[in-house]
């Protein structure tokens, strides 16, 4: 007789002590498993083994910091300014010409009917900060409310609305990517404080055809809370579902004139290597 066998005959003493022998004897003669898969090799860092200390060290920056309603913060050393405080040096109209928008003591203002303005530089996959207030007392309501826009790449926008107890469509309140994506929450500040977003944009990649190899992506902090978390952008944010349409990976970035004094301050941007 098989030991095995055997061995489970002598450990019947109870039936739930059999039932359970038996389930092990069965166990036991099953079929053998199948080979256990490979464990996955693990992934090296591209510069070479782990905790290396003669790794190049990243360079060092200094922080700056936050603004305060009462203070503009200090931008990162390494960030490239886009306002000053002092004038609109690094902007333009859309239209052509300088930018038609007004300087007040450390602020910018939308002129309406003056048209969008953009920067003179290009840029594509950045970190960007941006500070906006949106007109106090509020004057209107939905869509007629403290609108403004954060275009990156001229083409996709973050949508700008004094959206504090104010109600639109979802998907175009502020920190929406407009039309395509509805914040995570409404961190809106009322209107005439000054709130931020903090943008980590990659730009889109296009083949020679003019296919989208890569669409772009946005993750959006507003006043310190994620509202955006590494979306990707479907296509032109203006107009109804308008697909991609190929741009080089480096455009200017674009505020909005919709017609509102909506303020901005404090705007830097780093730009990110390409990825
Ligand atoms: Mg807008």
């Amino acid at each position: 007789m098989d030991k095995r066998i055997i061995t489970c005959s002598a450990a019947a003493v109870g039936a739930v002590l059999l039932a359970m022998m038996m389930i092990s004897c069965s166990q036991q003669t099953a079929p053998p498993a199948a080979p256990q898969q490979a464990t996955p090799s693990v992934v090296l860092p591209p510069w070479g083994p782990q905790h290396d200390r003669n790794a190049p060290q990243p360079p060092v920056v200094d922080p700056g910091m936050a603004s305060t309603q009462a203070e503009v913060g200090k931008p990162p050393s390494d960030a490239t300014v886009l306002f000053n405080g002092k004038d609109l040096s690094n902007w333009e109209s859309v239209k052509g010409g300088p930018a038609g928008w007004k300087v007040g003591k450390g602020y910018f203002e939308v002129v309406p009917h003056t048209g969008d303005i953009k920067t003179k530089q290009a840029f594509g996959d950045c970190q960007l900060h941006v500070e906006w207030a949106a007109p106090s007392p509020p004057h209107g309501e939905d869509q007629d409310r403290g609108n403004s826009g954060v275009y990156l790449m001229t083409l996709y926008e973050v949508q700008v609305l004094d959206s504090y107890q104010s109600k639109t469509y979802p998907d175009g309140q502020a920190a929406a990517i407009y039309g395509q994506y509805t914040p995570l929450v409404n961190a809106c500040r009322p209107p005439g404080q000054w709130q931020s977003y903090d943008i980590v944009f990659h730009g889109p990649r296009f083949d020679a055809a003019g296919n989208v190899v890569r669409p772009a992506t946005y993750t959006v902090l507003h006043n310190g809370v994620l509202v955006q978390d590494h979306v990707t952008v479907l296509g032109l944010t203006d107009g109804d579902h308008q697909p991609y349409k190929q741009t080089p990976a480096k455009m200017p970035l674009k505020l909005q004139d919709h017609s509102h004094p909506v303020r901005f301050r404090n705007i830097w941007i780093r730009e990110l290597a390409e990825m």
